[in-house]
C-alpha cells in the first residue's frame, strides 16, 4: 500500500492508494472518521459495480450505510441534485458526526464534497475517486462545487477530506474514453512539473491504456497526487501558484464551453489546449522544437474528437474573453520553457489567436 500525506495544517489527510483494497477500506475509514453513520453518494453506473463492496465491509464492523445514488454525468453537477440530497439528508435526520463518501468520478466528488461543505456548515468526508480524471487530479486539492446554469463550476468551496482512498482496479470498468480523459491531465503534470513521468509515459503509453501493469499505473496515479499535493501545499486556494495547474485549460476551457459541454470531455479539450499552448510556448517561450514535437506526438497518441469547422476562432477568442479568470490586468498564461518547467505570465490576446489558429490548421498538425 502507498499513503501519500497532504499537509495542510490541520487539515491534513492521507491519499492511500492500493490495487484490490476494497477489503481493506472499511478498518481505514473508521480510523480517520470515528462515526456510526455512513453516507454514500454515488452515481448508477459506479454503484452497479462498487455499492456493495464499499457497504460489506463497512456493515461487517458493525456501522450503518446509507446510499444515495444520482444520475451519472455533469448534469447531476448542480443545485438542484444538491438541494434533492439536502432534503433526503434532513428527513433522515443525519447529524453533524456523519459521514459522506463520495464513490465516483469528478462528478460525484464535486457534488459530494460541496454536500459535505455545506450541510449543517460542514460535516467530514472521504473520497473514493474512480475514474482516472478524479485519481490523478480532480480528488487532491479539497475543490468542491457545482455548475450554475450561467457558468460551470462557479458555486463552490475549498473543503479537503479525511482520506482519499484509491483503488486503480476501479479502472477496469471504466470506458476507455474516460481513461484517455484522465491521461490528458496526467500529460499536463508531466509538461509543468516532471520531466521523467512525461519521459514515462512516452516510454509507457500503450501499457498504461492496456490497464494490465499496476506497477506502472500505480507510479503513474502516485506521481500525479504528489504533483498535486505539492502544489496545493504551498497555495491552497489558488491565489498564486496554483494557477501552473490550468496550464492548457485557458483554450480547452473554451473549447468545452463553446460546443456547450457535448462534443468534448474536460480532458479532451484540455489536450486540444495542450497543444495550443505549446505552439504558443514554442514561438513565445523558447521551449526547443524538438521538444514542441515530442509534446505534438503524445497529445496525437491521445484519442479525442477533432476540432470540427463550426469551431471558430472568433468564439474561442470571444469565450475566453468572457472567461471569470480574465481581470482588468488581462489574461494570464501558464508557458512552457521546456518540458517539466513552466511560468505564468500575462498574455497578448494576439497570441492566444496565433495558438488557437494552429490547432485549427491542420496542415499544422502532421507529426514530424
Ligand atoms: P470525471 O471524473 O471525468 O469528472 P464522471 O464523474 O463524469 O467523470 O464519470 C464519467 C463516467 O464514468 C460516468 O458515466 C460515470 O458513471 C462513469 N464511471 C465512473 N467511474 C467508473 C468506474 N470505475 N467504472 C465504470 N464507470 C465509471
Ligand atoms: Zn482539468
Amino acid at each position: 500500500m502507498r499513503i501519500l500525506k497532504i499537509n495542510l495544517g490541520d487539515r491534513t489527510y492521507p491519499i492511500y492508494i492500493e490495487v484490490d483494497s476494497f477489503s481493506n477500506v472499511a478498518k481505514e475509514i473508521l480510523r480517520y472518521c470515528d462515526a456510526k453513520t455512513f453516507i454514500i453518494i454515488t452515481d448508477e453506473n459506479v454503484a452497479t459495480h462498487y455499492f456493495e463492496k464499499l457497504k460489506q465491509p463497512l456493515e461487517h464492523i458493525g456501522v450503518k450505510c446509507y446510499l444515495n445514488k444520482i444520475a451519472p454525468g455533469e448534469e447531476s453537477k448542480s443545485l438542484t441534485t444538491a438541494e434533492q440530497i439536502y432534503t433526503w439528508m434532513l428527513a433522515n435526520h443525519f447529524h453533524r458526526n456523519d459521514v459522506i463518501i463520495a464513490l465516483g468520478g469528478g462528478v460525484v466528488g464535486d457534488l459530494a464534497g460541496f454536500i459535505a461543505a455545506t450541510y449543517l456548515r460542514g460535516i467530514r468526508w472521504v473520497q473514493i475517486p474512480t475514474t482516472l480524471m478524479a485519481q490523478v487530479d480532480s480528488s487532491v486539492g479539497g475543490k468542491v462545487g457545482v455548475n450554475h446554469p450561467l457558468a460551470k463550476n462557479s458555486i463552490g468551496a475549498f473543503y479537503q477530506p479525511q482520506l482519499v482512498w484509491i483503488d486503480p482496479m476501479t479502472l477496469k470498468t471504466l470506458p476507455q474514453r474516460e481513461i484517455y480523459n484522465g491521461l490528458a491531465e496526467v500529460i499536463k503534470y508531466g509538461l509543468i512539473l516532471d520531466s521523467e513521468l512525461f519521459e514515462f509515459l512516452e516510454a509507457n503509453f500503450n501499457k498504461i491504456l492496456s490497464l494490465d501493469n499496476w506497477e506502472i499505473l500505480i507510479h503513474v496515479i502516485r506521481t500525479c497526487c504528489r504533483l498535486k499535493a505539492m502544489v496545493v501545499e504551498q497555495d491552497e486556494r489558488e491565489s498564486d501558484y496554483r494557477r501552473i495547474l490550468n496550464f492548457g485549460h485557458t483554450i480547452g476551457h473554451a473549447l468545452e464551453s463553446i460546443t456547450e459541454y457535448r462534443h468534448f470531455r474536460h480532458g479532451e479539450a484540455v489536450a486540444w489546449g495542450i497543444l495550443a499552448a505549446a505552439a504558443i510556448s514554442e514561438k513565445k517561450s523558447n521551449l526547443p522544437d524538438e521538444q514542441f514535437h515530442r509534446i505534438q506526438n503524445v497529445i496525437s497518441r491521445l484519442e479525442k474528437p477533432d476540432l470540427t469547422s463550426n469551431i471558430t476562432i472568433d468564439d474561442i477568442m470571444q469565450s475566453i474573453q468572457s472567461d471569470k479568470k480574465i481581470t482588468q490586468e488581462g489574461l494570464q498564461f501558464v508557458y512552457l520553457e521546456g518540458i517539466g518547467k513552466c511560468h505564468v505570465k500575462l498574455i497578448d490576446l494576439e497570441l492566444i489567436e496565433y495558438g488557437i489558429d494552429y490547432i485549427l490548421s491542420p496542415t499544422k498538425l502532421k507529426i514530424s
